[in-house]
């Protein structure tokens, strides 16, 4: 009888685990379409906002599309999430250069600050095997999150090294903080699905815990490996390593 218990439980808590992942699917993609339409709706107000001369209300339209942006990034997480859960992250590899990547992204995130500079330490160009978009996505979120837990500091630096490992050549990228650093009991769990730092002064921070899973998914998915240094200095030290072409 225990057995058969035990049997059921597995059975129906399966169950249970695949109708939660079908409904963070469907209800993402629910999500979506009415947040790009009031997203557009509120470009067409600002819009008649600038023409109608009403500085508040194009003031305020602003700050709706800059929310609606945010919304928009938590649903895209969640839709990642459920891609990821369901195998269904498929990737559009080709060869590309990994400087001429991290140059435009940096360039894109230094925009978005104007406190912190992004220091840029590369060595020779060169080029990756993988999906651009998606590591690009990996650079874009460790530097946000360098950007978003370093209030008190304003230099970040990435950087890029060549290393030999079981005889293939690998490229390790990483992004150096000043910030406010991760707790060492906490930095084993740090790239698990929904896990945030919690006590301190990081529950004022906003997010999900899901974009270094997602990071460390989209490495993983690649072939490579992502980590996380500690700093004693204080700050963190976050850095993947991709395959370079043959
Ligand atoms: P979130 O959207 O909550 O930032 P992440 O998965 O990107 O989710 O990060 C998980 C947690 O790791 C964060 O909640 C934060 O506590 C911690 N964290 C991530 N990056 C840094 C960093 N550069 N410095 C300090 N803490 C960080």
């Amino acid at each position: 009888v225990a057995v058969a218990g035990t049997t059921r439980d597995i059975t129906e808590m399966r169950q249970l685990s695949e109708q939660k992942d079908e409904f963070l699917a469907m209800a993402s993609h629910e999500l979506k379409t009415p947040v790009t339409v009031i997203k557009a709706y509120t470009q067409i107000f600002h819009r008649s906002a600038q023409e109608a001369n009403d500085k508040q209300a194009a003031a305020l339209s602003l700050k709706m599309e800059a929310q609606i942006d945010k919304l928009t990034s938590r649903i895209a997480e969640l839709l990642d999430v459920s891609r990821i859960q369901g195998g269904k992250l498929h990737l559009q590899e080709k060869h590309f250069d990994f400087n001429e990547l991290i140059d435009s992204v940096v360039e894109e995130i230094q925009r978005t600050t104007q406190r912190h500079q992004i220091i840029r330490r590369l060595t020779t160009s060169k080029k990756v095997f993988g999906d651009q978009d998606r590591i690009g996505q990996v650079v874009i979120n460790l530097l946000t999150n360098a950007i978003k837990y370093s209030p008190q500091s304003d230099v970040i630096y990435v950087y890029t090294k060549l290393v030999n490992e079981n005889q293939r050549d690998r490229i390790v990228f990483s992004v150096e903080d000043f910030g406010i650093g991760i707790p060492e009991a906490d930095q084993e769990r740090i790239f698990e699905r929904f896990y945030r730092v919690t006590g301190g002064n990081q529950n004022t921070y906003p997010g999900l815990g899901l974009g270094l899973y997602i990071c460390s998914e989209i490495i993983k998915w690649h072939g490579g490996t992502i980590w996380l240094e500690n700093k004693k200095e204080g700050g963190s030290i976050f850095s993947f390593s991709l395959l370079l072409k043959k």
